[in-house]
């Protein structure tokens, strides 16, 4: 299937979910997960109506980026984020989903300041504990965002979470409700600043799990662009590898 066709089936199905979920479809947003995947292909997406793009490692994004930089699309960071990369991902980066810790906060804020620009994040949070290392602890959660919210160089949100790699549904399906309980309470907290705006959770593997637990940002690359030959390990070097996935499946 093409690209286009690929996109439109996606669509489907996340219109489908959501309306079974008592949801509208046009409050689900597609975040197309692009890494890997050539400008060219890219392009082919956007002009067939995917209109933000998320990129996982920044030089990467900046390379792809100078080649797409006048479609019309909307370019969010998802990847894990080096304290040495604040700079240049500021230069693509209208929203970045994987803001975990102070010292980036912190990084993050000076170089806002310097370029007298704010920035739209979500926080991400280590929704499955034992396989990652990215993303904050749900208990430490509401307060790196009562933190973070006190910089008015950002806009906090929403939160964003991967769900933890197995074919156990109720295992994923408990990450994505780990989220939506920390969103909920964010809520109740009403912060400065904090918007409860986006849950952004769902991949190809789990979108579906994810939108019937409150998701309304889904991140999806596979079901677009088809499978990647780079394994993930590469994009999410402390996660387990995809070695370490099949001997625990
Ligand atoms: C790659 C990636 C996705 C999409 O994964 P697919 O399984 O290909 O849909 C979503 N979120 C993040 C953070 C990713 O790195």
């Amino acid at each position: 299937m093409s690209i286009k066709e690929n996109l439109e089936q996606v669509r489907q199905n996340i219109a489908n979910t959501a309306r079974k979920a008592g949801k509208r479809p046009e409050d689900i947003t597609l975040v197309m997960a692009t890494k890997t995947v050539e400008p060219e292909r890219i392009r082919q997406a956007i002009r067939a109506g995917g209109n933000i793009i998320g990129e996982n490692k920044v030089q990467e994004a900046l390379k792809k980026y100078e080649v797409l930089k006048d479609e019309d699309a909307e370019w969010h960071f998802i990847g894990h984020l080096q304290t040495n990369k604040v700079k240049d991902v500021l230069k693509f980066a209208d929203m970045i989903h994987s803001v975990d810790r102070l010292s980036l906060v912190e990084k993050l804020d000076q170089r806002l300041q310097q370029e007298g620009r704010s920035l739209d994040i979500l926080i991400q949070i280590n929704t499955s504990h034992e396989e990652s290392k990215y993303g904050v602890a749900p208990e430490d959660a509401v307060s790196l965002v009562k933190q973070t919210a006190k910089y008015d160089t950002f806009r906090v949100l929403g939160l964003m979470t991967i769900g933890l790699f197995t074919k156990d549904e109720i295992k994923i399906r408990q990450c994505f409700k780990v989220l939506k309980g920390i969103h909920d309470t964010l809520i109740n907290e009403a912060i400065n600043r904090v918007q409860m705006k986006y849950l952004s959770m769902g991949m190809s593997g789990d979108y579906q799990i994810a939108i019937e637990e409150g998701a309304n940002m889904v991140r999806i690359g596979t079901a677009i662009f088809g499978a990647r030959n780079t394994p993930d390990a590469y994009y999410w070097p402390s996660e387990k590898t995809d070695a370490d996935r099949a001997r625990q499946a």
